[in-house]
């Protein structure tokens, strides 16, 4: 495969069919970092062909559940040989520490491993007791087609593997168009699955943009499953175009998720470092771009000045710098547009009367290598209320806001006053108290004393405006197959309704 033949149709690597290239960008020094194809529609009904065909007369969807199973396995350990290139990919990619790039390789790997697991545990069917000793009824799972998976550039091997793991686990073939920012670890993943024994048409790519790329995905005819992770505007476009279609969708958006923080959790000197610590985690990994970053901190007004002060200082201290350099914590944002959104915000928090604790600005070039990068500096904003842009929408940066509350109630307002629903914390020394509060949070998952972790055995979602379905645990399989309802009449006779 040459630097750019980056879409794979049929088991073929191909360039786009305008021959239309993209540079993709290092966001540490907007340099180029590699070509990709910019597939166009011609290249996505090409895709959807191969993966149409791969379907209908391939040998996938009925191969042995233990033979996919098999193959997820050989996939995630060709993951863990490549994990340092693939880390390293990331990390370039999306600007994430090599660190982070390492974790999201073990995640993915992890993922791989538990959608073999629990197709081989799924695949039998559900006797259902149909009252009758002269029926046999059981329900069956079948794969659903073709799938049309689109990914966003946060996360990007982590997210396809949320899509692929469990739609190969199930018998479906797919195409794939992730993030035309982040194309390349992708790229990598669909040569492992290559590798690990994948026949043609199955796993399909088409490198491009969203406009085309994506919606002709959305809108083809014969495409059965449209899974979507990214914004809620493009979300929400691209999943009424499959809906249209009476596609099957599945919609990860965004979130604006509350870190609530009681002052019992403060209480001794080690919960009080723990609190700090866990919300500059929630607020500044990946820099906040991360879809359930804990971008709200909702704490209580006894322990708010101190609170903010530490969490200030510690933030100021946080290293930026390229995400492969020794040292770094930060590494810069993935893009031009990204930064001048974060500008934008911030500006607009404090026209509202937000009050700056720390960052604020992008850094001064002589504090971050290379100077060219667009590295914005850990933003903490006290003194905010729900009537701000900046507690309403998602900035996907690394900007914390900072709102107060005196009692339980208070608090549970605040962190359900939003229109998206992905995930949110509480920390607090009361465990009655924090479970009350846990229960009453309207998120797809709510972590207590903790902030970031998540299982691949535990669903992942939102409720509200952050998606329709759920990635992961037994729901996240359950997506990609249909139920087939088989009825057996065991002593078949007339019915006699009709009398004539
Ligand atoms: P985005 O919506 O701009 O793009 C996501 C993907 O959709 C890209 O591949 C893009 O090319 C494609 N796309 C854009 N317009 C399209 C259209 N009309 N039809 C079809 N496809 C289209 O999002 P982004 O900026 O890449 O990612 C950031 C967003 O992703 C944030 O809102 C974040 O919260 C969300 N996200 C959510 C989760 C989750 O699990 N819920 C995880 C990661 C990211």
């Amino acid at each position: 495969m040459s630097s750019i033949e980056t879409i794979h149709v049929d088991g073929v690597w191909l360039a786009a069919a305008s021959g239309e290239t993209r540079e993709v960008l290092d966001p540490a020094d907007a340099t180029t970092l590699q070509l990709v194809s910019e597939g166009g529609a011609e290249d996505a009904d090409a895709a959807v062909a191969a993966a149409r065909r791969a379907f209908d007369e391939g040998d996938w969807p009925r191969t042995a559940v233990a033979e996919r199973s098999a193959l997820l396995r050989r996939v995630a350990d060709l993951l863990q040989r490549d994990r340092e290139e693939i880390a390293l990919i990331e990390s370039r990619d999306t600007g994430k520490t090599l660190e982070e790039g390492r974790v999201d390789v073990d995640d993915v790997t992890n993922a791989f491993r538990y959608f073999a697991d629990v197709v081989m545990n799924e695949s039998g069917g559900r006797v259902v007791d149909a009252g009758s000793p002269d029926v046999h009824s059981v329900v069956v799972h079948e794969p659903v087609g073709v799938c049309a998976l689109i990914t966003p550039w946060n996360y990007p091997l982590l997210q396809a593997s949320w899509k692929i793991a469990p739609a190969l686990a199930a018998g479906n073939t797919f195409v794939i168009k992730p993030s035309e920012v982040t194309p390349l670890s992708t790229v990598h993943l669909v040569k492992l699955l290559v590798e690990a024994g994948l026949p043609a048409g199955v796993a399909n790519i088409v490198t491009g943009a969203g406009l085309p790329v994506g919606q002709r995905l959305a809108e083809h005819p014969d495409v059965d499953l449209f899974s979507f992770t990214g914004g809620l505007v493009s979300g929400t476009k691209a999943g009424a175009a499959a809906v249209s279609g009476a596609k099957k969708i599945a919609l990860e958006l965004g979130g604006k998720n509350p870190n609530v923080v009681f002052a019992d959790a403060c209480a001794t000197e080690e919960g009080f470092d723990t609190a700090v610590d866990q919300a500059l985690n929630a607020a500044f990994i990946h820099s906040g771009q991360v879809c359930s970053a804990g971008a709200r901190l909702i704490i209580e007004e006894s322990v708010r000045d101190r609170f903010v002060s530490e969490l200030a200082r510690r933030a100021e201290k946080i290293k930026l710098g390229r995400g492969t350099e020794d040292g770094v914590e930060c590494g810069p944002l993935v893009s031009q547009q990204q930064l001048d959104k974060v500008e934008a915000y911030v500006a607009s928090a404090l026209a509202e009367g937000a009050q700056l604790r720390c960052g604020g600005a992008r850094p001064k070039p002589s504090d971050v290598r290379p100077a060219t990068g667009y590295f914005y500096a850990p933003t903490v904003l006290d003194g905010c209320h729900r009537e701000m842009k900046v507690i309403r929408e998602e900035t996907f940066g690394p900007i914390l806001t900072v709102e107060t509350f005196t009692t339980e109630d208070e608090a549970v307002a605040l962190a359900n006053d939003t229109e998206y629903g992905l995930a949110g914390a509480v920390f607090s020394a009361d465990t009655a108290r924090a479970r009350r509060v846990a229960a009453r949070l309207r998120h797809g998952t709510v972590w207590i004393n903790d902030y970031h972790p998540y299982l691949p055995q535990a669903e992942w979602g939102g409720f509200g405006k952050s998606g329709i379905g759920r990635e992961l645990g037994p729901t996240g399989l359950d997506e990609y197959r249909e139920s087939k309802h088989i009825y057996e009449n065991l002593r078949p006779e007339p019915v006699r309704w009709f009398a004539g």
